[in-house]
């Protein structure tokens, strides 16, 4: 089998990398950095979102396991002292795959015909540079409301945990196949009306979101960010894609919510 083993970068993440190159290397696997089977992240969530997009152009054919040396995380739920245990099993066993939803997004410039897709693990966010944003959110085709506020974060179930949940969003469980729509500080008086709450749509509607005023936008996708000014329209919905999990043990996700954010 072919691997890679990413790294946060840091002294510990990179001595934990080696480790498990050599380990993985010495039980026959080949490292490839071009066509992992198996790509294991060292550090955190973050880590993994970027392993994640350096990858996604294959995701049917590479699965990600990840292993934290900061805080418990979500994406990243193997402790740096099961190492040896992980690659064993790596190695061994034929693992289990578990499949989460992606959010697909495209971009329509005025202008132009052509368009940007991108895809998600976590979220996309809409931010203008300077001033609200402005921007008409149709749902399934049908205009849904007209939003004024700092902006709108769409998220998918595994990213509900990460910035939509810092905007009071739901957390869902990554088996629901979903996006969810969260408002950052909409204005609601008589004249502008939103509807307030997070919105979660099922894996066949779509949302497009059409800004009204013209300044330049600021998308995030993950970790990436643009800057943009002839944004006609972003278009979100559940990806077709998936991510893909190795698994090699139950670590259920109420567990890994409440570890995370409540404690023992
Ligand atoms: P960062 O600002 O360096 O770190 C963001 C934090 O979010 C890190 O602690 C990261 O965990 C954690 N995280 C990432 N994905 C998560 C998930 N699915 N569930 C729970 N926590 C998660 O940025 P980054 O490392 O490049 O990550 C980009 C992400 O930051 C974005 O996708 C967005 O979700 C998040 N973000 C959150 C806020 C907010 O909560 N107000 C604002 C901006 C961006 P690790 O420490 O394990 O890496």
């Amino acid at each position: 089998m072919k691997f890679f083993v990413t790294s946060r970068g840091d002294e510990t993440s990179e001595a934990l990398r080696k480790r498990a190159e050599e380990y993985l290397t010495d039980f026959g696997l080949e490292l490839d950095e071009q066509e992992p089977e198996i790509v294991i992240s060292v550090g955190g969530d973050g880590t993994l979102l970027h392993a994640f997009h350096s990858y996604s152009h294959r995701l049917d054919d590479t699965s990600f396991v990840g292993v934290h040396t900061g805080h418990l995380g979500f994406y990243a739920d193997w402790k740096p002292e099961e190492i040896e245990r992980l690659v064993i099993h790596i190695a061994k066993t034929p693992f289990q795959i578990v499949e989460y939803p992606l959010l697909e997004v495209v971009v329509r410039h005025y202008g132009g015909e052509s368009s940007d897709r991108y895809l998600a693990l976590n979220e996309c966010t809409l931010k203008t540079m300077e001033g609200s944003l402005v921007a008409n959110v149709e749902i399934k085709g049908e205009l849904f409301e007209t939003f004024r506020g700092d902006g709108l974060c769409i998220s998918t179930p595994s990213g509900s945990t990460a910035y939509n949940k810092a905007l009071n969003g739901a957390i869902l469980h990554p088996s629901l196949e979903s996006l969810q729509i969260a408002e950052m500080a909409s204005i609601n008086n008589r004249i502008y009306r939103t509807i307030g709450s997070p919105l979660i749509l099922p894996q066949h509607h779509t949302t497009l979101i059409k800004p009204l005023n013209d300044v330049d936008m600021q998308i995030t996708i993950d970790h990436h960010s643009m800057v943009d000014k002839k944004i006609k329209s972003i278009q979100c919905r559940v990806a077709e894609e998936k991510i893909r999990f190795a698994r090699f043990r139950p670590f259920p996700f109420w567990q890994r919510v409440k570890e995370s954010f409540i404690g023992d």
